[in-house]
């Protein structure tokens, strides 16, 4: 069953946890055990399972990103955003989590992630929910 997440991001570079729209699909779709393929449908966006606990963990995951990566003016693309198609890479642009009697296997601390890297912009993530 494919579904789609819509997610606007307010910042030119952000982590949002997902995990709440991705429970809320999980549920409307009737299916109560399989897995959960997520994927953005963007060149400058990624996605990602974290640290949902303590936001400081996603603030420094950004911080160590820009200096890993910075908007580097020499970089040849002429939009101007290469660092956010090289941060996107980095990421990876899929997630695939299991659920079970309805809910999804993640770890204590875990949380899945849009990661942000152009905006602020209209963000979209395809949601394949397959029962096993
Ligand atoms: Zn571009």
């Amino acid at each position: 069953m494919f579904r789609y997440l819509e997610v606007r991001s307010k910042a030119q570079s952000e982590f949002i946890d997902i995990t709440p729209l991705v429970r809320e699909q999980l549920q409307g779709s009737g299916i109560t055990s399989g897995v959960c393929h997520l994927f953005v449908l963007h060149t400058t966006a990624g996605i990602t399972i974290n640290e949902g606990a303590d936001p400081a963990v996603q603030r420094d995951m950004l911080t160590f990103l820009d200096r890993m990566v910075p908007r580097d003016p020499y970089f040849a693309h002429k939009e101007g955003n290469s660092d956010a198609h090289i941060k996107s890479t980095l990421t990876g642009t899929s997630q695939t989590v299991f659920f079970n009697e309805g809910k999804l296997m993640l770890g204590t601390w875990q949380a899945i992630y849009l990661c942000e890297f152009d905006g602020p912009r209209q963000r979209r993530i395809a949601l394949n929910i397959v029962s096993c």
